[in-house]
């Protein structure tokens, strides 16, 4: 922790030495409500989730950090709902190729990098969500690639960390989305998305239906989820998610809700 000017956590940084190391400047008039309102840690948290990829993707683990942390905080009970559609109505048109656009893996510029894969996660959390009626989403997916790879302190392809998420959900929802977003611009009619999401701002505020075609899935992304438990420890009704979420390594689970 560096201890700088101002009363806010104003920048993070995660590293992989021989364990793990998040290195955050914080303001020494820093009060609690700096540290309730923060989403830098939460951000840099995801990080310590899933296994460095190199370097010309830094595009799944930024976009995952951008897609994941308003949605722990919601679930966490520190956000409200509304405010994290907010943040990908504005936040994923950023994202969305320009002319000239090669593809996730080649364009590697701010918007493509954090809102470009913030779509990829969402489109994946949607499409897993359709595939398996509700059941598992990119949550289960993360939590598992987690649990293989042990999080930051290796380094993977991406192909074989999408794997591990795809072998987690019964789905090839990621590697297929991954083929197709990676070399290519790919671009996601996002107006479409939210109509079927029905996320709209009316009069400066975000309106929900919850009769569009997608808001089960919407409200399903961002409602508290039960913890990983250990083998043995959870009843019948929790048996297809406990499956896929026990495990004797779950200090890593601390970064993914
Ligand atoms: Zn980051």
């Amino acid at each position: 922790m560096i201890a700088d000017d101002g009363d806010r956590i104003s920048s993070g940084s995660t590293y992989r030495f021989s364990g793990s190391a998040i290195r955050v400047r914080v303001g020494r008039m820093a009060r609690e409500t700096a540290f309730r309102d923060d989403w830098i840690l939460v951000h840099e948290m995801t990080h310590l989730a899933l296994p460095n990829v190199p370097q010309r993707s830094e595009w799944p683990p930024e976009g995952n950090g951008t897609y994941v942390e308003p949605i722990a905080r919601a679930q966490a009970g520190q956000l409200d709902p509304s405010v994290v559609w907010r943040w990908s109505l504005e936040g994923m048109p950023k994202g969305q190729p320009l002319p000239g656009d090669l593809g996730l893996d080649n364009t590697h510029t701010w918007g493509r990098m954090y809102w470009g894969g913030a779509t990829f996660w969402l489109l994946a959390d949607i499409e897993i969500l359709e595939e398996t009626h509700g059941l598992l989403g990119a949550q289960e997916a993360l939590r598992a690639i987690n649990r293989k790879s042990g999080g930051n302190g290796v380094i993977w392809s991406v192909d074989q960390m999408l794997a591990a998420g795809d072998e987690a959900t019964g789905t090839h929802v990621m590697s297929r989305l991954y083929a197709k977003m990676k070399t290519a611009p790919a671009p996601a009619d996002m107006a479409a998305l939210f109509r079927d999401l029905d996320v709209g701002e009316r009069d400066g505020r975000i309106v929900f239906d919850d009769a569009a075609p997608l808001a089960a899935i919407r409200r399903r992304i961002t409602e508290p989820r039960e913890q990983p438990v250990a083998q043995g420890q959870f009843g019948h009704r929790r048996s297809v998610a406990a499956s896929l979420v026990h495990s004797s390594h779950r200090k890593k689970d601390l970064a993914l809700p």
